[in-house]
């Protein structure tokens, strides 16, 4: 027993409090006196003590019975080890003492060995309590807050949600669940390591704490109260619920805030990193009336606003989960579709310009579902990068596209090269310079013919991590293009830092060549620019005259276009080849 240990003393008698306090205080324990049940509850409420010793007989106010009920009820009190000394020993006042939630009871005259052991007993007991106590408040704080950032957790937030929709319901109140999710969460993890990711959560979540804290007149939050309202669902999932919201509007100030507060740059050690959020708000009782559905209703909100570039909040709307609905159904479809043989290359010729020739193509997923028809890559390309699909797909285009120049080459089609597109989740994918090595190996193509299309937004992230993985596909040797360059937010500087062979002019500055003169002079800047980079540029798009003799004109390498070819099947591209070159040779 440690000298830590506090003992108040309740006694009438100041004869047995001095007698009874030099006692335990030579066992080395902190005694308080009280000369009466009421100064004895004051005492205690000031002090935190570890047990109390108290005389059943006090003649005024309060006796021993009431007073040890009367600490039962305080707070903190309800273990507390209360010890009662007694005169009388008839078995109605022990009864009595028990009943009133003595711990155990000593008889006066008082012998003070014997209530040394007492007291000692006393305070193993309630350490052992305490110890219970202590361990059973972290089994609660491990199944209701998470570990990372101390937030309340999913069953935490759900429980509660639940809670306080049935006050809503009572007091006709309505209530906005915010679903907060970083964007691009998992590049972070992926490149920089979940060590770091865990930090950047860590501040994300105190951020989120303080943007709630932040007093707003129109929508309080509940935090305000409990510190509840705010979780961590789990990944880079957070949760806000609004209780009292005056009108639907008002829970786009707190997401507005959150998503500005959000916005600014963590440093970490050397790392600066700029992460932006997307915020879904849904409103009880209009957009759900379960927690669940509240949740997931936020949840299908926040993807919208994801999927419309991030960086923002959207409000639900039950559209939304029609288009949710047709989300599922092509993401099961999509599954199955390697394995069903459902998915095909088209094949989309590319002129040399200068020369007259058709020696480069693109290589274009198309997928084909005997019950949804045929879907646009437009519409599946982003599900299967949100599902991780995306990473077999992805491998599955790049083995089908090899081998088939491979056996185009052997059968002496004159092609030097099949440009195939990478998803930024398949470019910054663990091993994927491994996986084009592989391919390259089974199939037995020169790595030259290879040109793998990447789009600005897989070169934005960690610039180490981006340049080493293009050093290691330089080193096998493909070559290496930016799709749809212009629309992206590359900075030149950067561009020219990485090994990159072509430029791809997108295709909105192709069809506008003729209407309007800002687009021509982007084209223009990005071929000449190219140029001076020592890159090669291909416009794609082209399907006029017009934009071909402009791009002749400023010395644009290559043409893509529905003007030259649409994509075609494997079959269809050989027999374009074959009457192109005819022509080819005829000219000649
Ligand atoms: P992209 O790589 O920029 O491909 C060019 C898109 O423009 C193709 O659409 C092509 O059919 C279309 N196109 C070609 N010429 C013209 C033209 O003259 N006018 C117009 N309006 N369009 C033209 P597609 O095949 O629907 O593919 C759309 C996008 O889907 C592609 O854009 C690419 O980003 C993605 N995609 C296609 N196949 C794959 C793939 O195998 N892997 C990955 N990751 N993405 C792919
Ligand atoms: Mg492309
Ligand atoms: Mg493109």
């Amino acid at each position: 027993m440690k000298g830590l240990s506090s003992i108040i003393i309740i006694d009438d008698d100041p004869l047995i409090r001095l007698i009874v306090s030099k006692k335990l205080q030579a066992m080395g324990l902190d005694t308080y006196e009280a000369a009466s049940g009421e100064e004895g509850l004051r005492l205690f409420d000031e002090i935190k003590a570890d047990a109390v010793l108290l005389d059943v007989m006090m003649p005024s106010g309060m006796d021993g019975y009431t007073t040890c009920s009367a600490l039962r009820n305080r707070t903190n009190g309800e273990h507390l080890p209360i010890l009662m000394m007694t005169g009388l020993e008839d078995v109605e006042s022990i009864n009595q003492a028990y009943e009133a939630g003595a711990t155990d009871f000593i008889t006066k005259p008082l012998n003070t060995t014997l209530l040394g052991h007492r007291v000692r007993y006393l305070l193993k007991g309630s350490q052992v309590t305490q110890q219970l106590l202590q361990s059973k408040q972290r089994l609660h704080q491990m199944a209701y807050y998470d570990e990372l950032t101390e937030l309340p957790n999913r069953l935490f937030f759900l429980e509660y949600l639940q809670r306080m929709i049935a006050q809503a319901e009572r007091q006709k109140t309505k209530m906005g669940v915010l679903f907060i999710d970083l964007d691009g969460f998992k590049r972070i993890n992926d490149t920089l390591g979940h060590h770091v990711g865990d930090q950047v959560l860590r501040v994300i979540g105190e951020r989120l704490y303080k943007s709630i804290r932040a007093n707003d007149a129109l929508a309080r939050s509940a935090s305000e109260r409990d510190d509840v309202s705010l979780a961590r669902l789990g990944g880079d999932e957070f949760t806000l619920l609004l209780t009292a919201l005056d009108r639907n509007e008002s829970a786009m100030t707190v997401a507005e805030r959150i998503r500005v507060n959000l916005a600014q740059p963590i440093v970490l050690g050397e790392h600066e990193l700029v992460t932006t959020t997307s915020i879904g708000i849904a409103i009880y009782p209009d957009d759900g009336e379960t927690a669940e559905d509240l949740l997931k209703h936020a949840d299908l909100a926040m993807y919208y606003a994801k999927r419309t570039g991030g960086d923002m909040y959207r409000y639900f709307s039950w559209k939304m989960t029609e288009i949710a609905l047709r989300r599922l159904v092509l993401e099961n479809h999509l599954r199955k579709a390697i394995e069903r043989g459902e998915l095909e290359l088209y094949y989309q010729p590319q002129l040399d310009i200068v020369h007259g020739k058709f020696n480069g193509l693109e290589a274009l997923l198309r997928w084909r579902n005997s019950e949804l028809g045929s879907v646009s890559p437009a519409e599946f390309i982003p599900l299967a990068e949100d599902t991780g699909l995306i990473i077999s797909i992805g491998e599955w285009v790049l083995r089908e596209a090899c081998a088939q120049i491979q056996n185009w080459r052997s059968r002496g089609f004159p092609l030097d090269r099949i440009a195939v597109n990478v998803s930024a989740v398949q470019f910054l994918h663990r091993g994927f310079s491994g996986v084009v090595e592989r391919i390259l190996n089974e199939t037995g193509l020169e790595p030259e013919v290879l040109e793998l299309e990447l789009t600005e937004s897989a070169l934005v992230s960690d610039v180490d991590y981006v340049m080493n993985v293009l050093t290691q596909l330089k080193k096998i040797g493909v070559q290496l293009a930016i799709d749809d360059f212009g629309t992206g937010y590359s900075s030149l500087s950067r561009l020219k830092s990485f090994p990159i062979d072509r430029l791809k002019v997108d295709q909105t500055f192709v069809r506008n060549l003729e209407q309007s003169t800002n687009d021509s002079a982007i084209a223009s800047a990005i071929i000449a620019m190219a140029g001076s980079m020592d890159m090669k540029v291909t416009a794609e798009g082209v399907e006029s005259d017009f934009q071909l003799d402009f791009l002749k004109k400023k010395y644009c390498d290559e043409a893509q276009g529905y003007l030259l070819s649409k994509p075609l099947a494997a079959l269809e591209f050989e027999q374009f080849l074959m009457k192109s070159n005819a022509i080819a040779s005829a000219d000649g």
